[in-house]
C-alpha cells in the first residue's frame, strides 16, 4: 500500500488495446433489433449511420482490440490521466477507507468524452466522410466531438438539448471555437424538431430529440455520417483505456479495489472505467464490488425494465435491449445533463441483469452537499454528473468509518465542472431542491416501448 497522491504512467507505459467485456461474459448480449421487423440487425441496418470499422467494433465479440496509432497520439495530449488518491478527503472524513479517484477532466474538453469521439471520428475519415452529426446534452460531447473533428478536418453539426444551449453558453462557444455548427434542439432544420417547435415554441428539449434531428440529418448525405457520445458497445470498447490505465496505476502502488462506483448516463465512462476489473474479477484475480450510481431523477436501472427500445424519441435508431424509462421519458431538468438519458448502454444493462454489478440512486442536493467536501478538501470542482460517484464515494467511506475496514474505493472523476459554475452558483444560494420522480410519470411513458414478438 503506498502513500502517494498522484500516481502517473509514463507515455509508453499507456495501454494500447481497448478491451470488449463481451468475449468474457458467462452469456452474450442480447443483439438489436431492426426497428421494423424486429429480427435481430444485421451491420447493414447501420451502415447509412456509421462507418464500417465502428460497426464492425459495435459486433465484435474480440476480446482485445488495436488502438490505432494515430488515435494514440492524440490521446497522448492528456493521456495517461492521473489516478488520484484522496487523502485530504479522506481526513475530512476522517475514514480509515483509501479512496482513489482516476481524473478524467484533463483532456481538452474537460472529461472523459475524447476518449471516444477521437476514434470515432478517425474511423470515419479512414472511410472518407466529409462531416459528422451528433446531438449533446450538457456539451460536453458536442464540445468533444468538434475537437476530434478539428483534430482530423472533419465537418461537425450538432444539436445541441433547448434547454442547456440557453443555460450553456459556453459550451456552445467551446463548440464553434473547435469549427462545429450548433443547433438548439428541437430545430427549425428537421421535419421532427418543426413539428415540436410547433406545439411547443419554448420546448426544452431532451437528448432523446436531438438523437432524432441529428440522425435525420445524417442519413439524408452519403457523406455524412452521425456519431454517438455513450450507450453503444463501440463507445464502451474506447472508454476502457480509463480502467485499463487505472489497473496499472493501482498495481504500481500495490492496491487492488474493494468497492468500484461509477455515475450511470448512458454508461460509457462506468463501463470504461468498470469493465477492465471485470475481466479480472471474472477470472478470479480480485473480487472487487462493482456499483452504478444514477440520478433519482432519471434511475434508469434502479426503476426502469429491460426491455428492447428505442434509442432516441422519434423512433428511428435500431431496437436494443436495455433498461429504460420509455423513449418518450422526458427527465427534470436536473443539473447533471450527462446523465438525463431514458435509457442505458445496453452492456450496463446486461452486466446488471446478470447481477455481475449492482445500482444505486442518488438525489441532486445530496450530489451537491458531496461536490462541495470534495471542492474544499482534493480542490478540484467536480462535473455534476461525477458528484453522484462522489457521493456513493464518500457513503462507502463513511460505513468503513463505523466498522473499521480499510476498504479500497475507486471511482471515476470523469469531468470538470468549470463550465457548470451556474448550477453550483444556485446550490450554495439554497436554490437547488430534490425533484421527485411519481412512479405515473414512468408508468405512462412505458406505454410507448414497443411489444416485442407479438
Ligand atoms: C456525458 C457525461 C456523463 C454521462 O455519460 P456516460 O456515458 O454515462 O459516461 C457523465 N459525466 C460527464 C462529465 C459527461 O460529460
Amino acid at each position: 500500500m503506498g502513500t502517494q497522491t498522484k500516481i502517473l504512467l509514463d507515455e509508453t507505459e499507456m495501454p494500447t488495446k481497448w478491451y470488449n467485456i463481451v468475449a468474457d461474459l458467462p452469456e452474450p448480449p442480447p443483439p438489436p433489433l431492426h426497428p421494423g421487423t424486429h429480427q435481430p440487425a444485421t451491420g447493414e441496418d447501420f451502415d447509412a449511420l456509421f462507418p464500417k470499422a465502428l460497426i464492425e467494433q459495435e459486433m465484435s465479440g474480440e476480446r482485445f482490440i488495436d488502438i490505432p496509432e494515430e488515435v494514440q497520439e492524440v490521446y497522448k495530449l492528456w493521456r495517461p490521466s492521473p489516478l488520484f488518491r484522496a487523502h485530504r478527503l479522506e481526513k475530512l472524513l476522517d475514514t480509515p477507507a483509501r479512496i482513489y479517484y482516476k481524473y478524467e477532466g484533463v483532456s481538452p474538453a474537460g472529461s472523459h468524452k475524447p476518449n471516444t469521439a477521437v476514434p470515432q471520428v478517425w474511423y470515419n475519415a479512414q472511410e472518407g466522410i466529409k462531416k459528422l452529426t451528433t446531438e449533446t446534452g450538457a456539451g460536453q460531447w458536442g464540445s468533444s466531438l468538434a475537437f476530434a473533428c478539428a483534430q482530423f478536418g472533419i465537418e461537425c453539426e450538432i444539436w445541441q438539448v433547448a434547454a442547456s444551449y440557453e443555460s450553456k453558453p459556453y459550451r456552445k462557444t467551446m463548440m464553434q471555437l473547435w469549427g462545429g455548427e450548433v443547433h438548439p434542439s428541437p430545430s427549425d432544420k428537421t421535419e421532427f424538431g418543426r413539428k415540436l417547435l410547433e406545439e411547443d415554441p419554448k420546448h426544452p428539449g431532451s437528448l432523446g430529440i436531438a438523437i432524432s434531428e441529428a440522425v435525420m440529418e445524417a442519413v439524408e448525405d452519403p457523406s455524412t455520417r452521425y456519431a454517438l457520445g455513450s450507450v453503444l458497445n463501440h463507445v464502451l470498447l474506447h472508454q476502457t483505456i480509463i480502467g485499463e490505465e487505472a489497473l496499472l496505476q493501482l498495481a504500481k502502488v500495490g492496491e487492488t479495489p474493494d468497492i468500484l462506483v461509477g455515475c450511470t448516463g448512458g454508461g460509457s465512462n462506468f463501463g470504461g472505467l468498470s469493465f477492465p476489473f471485470l475481466r479480472e474479477k471474472l477470472a478470479g484475480r480480485m473480487n472487487p464490488t462493482i456499483r452504478c450510481v444514477e440520478p433519482a431523477a432519471c434511475p434508469t436501472l434502479t426503476k426502469g425494465e429491460y426491455r428492447y427500445d428505442f434509442g432516441d424519441t422519434a423512433g428511428l435508431t435500431p431496437l436494443m435491449k436495455m433498461h429504460t424509462l420509455g423513449h418518450q421519458f422526458i427527465p427534470e431538468p436536473i443539473h447533471a445533463g450527462g446523465l438525463r438519458y431514458h435509457g442505458m448502454a445496453p452492456l450496463v444493462s446486461h452486466v446488471y441483469d446478470l447481477g455481475l454489478v449492482e445500482a444505486t440512486s442518488v438525489p441532486q442536493t445530496a450530489c451537491f452537499e458531496a461536490a462541495v467536501q470534495f471542492a474544499r478538501s482534493e480542490g478540484i470542482v467536480p462535473a455534476p454528473e461525477p458528484t453522484h460517484a462522489i457521493a456513493a464515494a464518500i457513503d462507502e467511506a463513511l460505513k468503513c468509518k463505523e466498522t473499521g475496514e480499510e476498504k479500497v474505493i475507486l471511482t471515476a472523476l470523469c469531468g470538470h465542472g468549470h463550465l457548470d459554475l451556474p448550477a453550483y452558483e444556485k446550490f450554495l444560494s439554497g436554490e437547488i431542491t430534490d425533484l421527485d420522480l411519481p412512479e405515473e410519470s414512468i408508468s405512462e411513458s412505458m406505454k410507448s416501448v414497443p411489444v416485442i414478438g407479438e
